[in-house]
């Protein structure tokens, strides 16, 4: 039998504002339902009590600006506007007052959601791996270093579709902020230099079509533009 060689992928990575600098992508968690009114607008009852985790490979990172592709197997592709976080470090049960000297800075992000195949999933129990985790399911903009923006608490995000607004929310309405995001992870999962954080996605999700520019903005990270091809 002739062993079949297998090629190394290519290392995700993200780049850094600011610089030629690169950050490599470890694992990408994302947080669901963590803006009360988009939690309203999904038919769900919002609650801090068990927040809502899911993964997206490391490999559906896709830097913007520039296009993106249009996904298979949906016809309801969605818009997620999302804060993320680049960890600098890792570790396991990470108290929250020490949360946030992990974070290396912070990007704008959209969680691409084929939200028919997840409203399928969800009516049947099922995991959202195939409405969440796909090729390019994650573009991600420019991560800007916590030394030169510090960390961002609250302010705008939004995201515009063709010019006319669709998402908008603020960052002091997340219902589990970001350390707290980071002290639960940690007591799942062993977080690592290069993870990222999806945090969760305001409320005014919609969908996307090929050919569709949209731009996401973040008070304090500046805007990403980017296009669905
Ligand atoms: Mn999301």
């Amino acid at each position: 039998m002739t062993r079949l060689a297998v090629a190394a992928p290519p290392a995700p990575e993200l780049a850094i504002a600011g610089g030629s600098e690169r950050f490599p992508v470890h694992r990408i968690y994302c947080i669901g339902r963590n803006y009360a009114e988009h939690a309203r607008e999904m038919g769900a009852v919002p609650d801090k009590g068990t927040p809502v985790f899911f993964l997206k490979p490391a490999d559906s990172v896709v830097a913007l600006p520039g296009p993106v592709a249009y996904p298979p197997a949906t016809t309801d592709l969605h818009h997620e506007v999302e804060l993320v976080v680049a960890l600098a470090r890792g570790g396991r049960d990470i108290a929250q007052a020490e949360a946030l000297d992990c974070v290396y800075g912070y990007a704008i992000g959209l969680d691409l959601t084929r939200r028919d195949l997840q409203a399928a999933a969800k009516a049947k129990g099922l995991p959202w791996d195939t409405g969440k985790s796909f090729e390019q399911a994650a573009p991600i903009g420019p991560i800007h270093p916590v030394a030169a923006v510090g960390h961002p608490g609250s302010g705008a995000i939004t995201l515009e579709v063709n010019g006319q607004p669709r998402q908008h929310g603020d960052l002091a309405d997340l219902l589990f902020p970001v350390a707290e995001i980071i002290a639960l992870l940690s007591r799942l999962f062993t977080l690592a230099p290069g993870d990222l954080i999806f945090t969760g996605t305001p409320a005014g999700v919609g969908p996307l079509q090929p050919g569709d520019r949209f731009v996401a903005r973040i008070d304090g990270l500046g805007e990403v533009a980017g296009s669905i091809a």
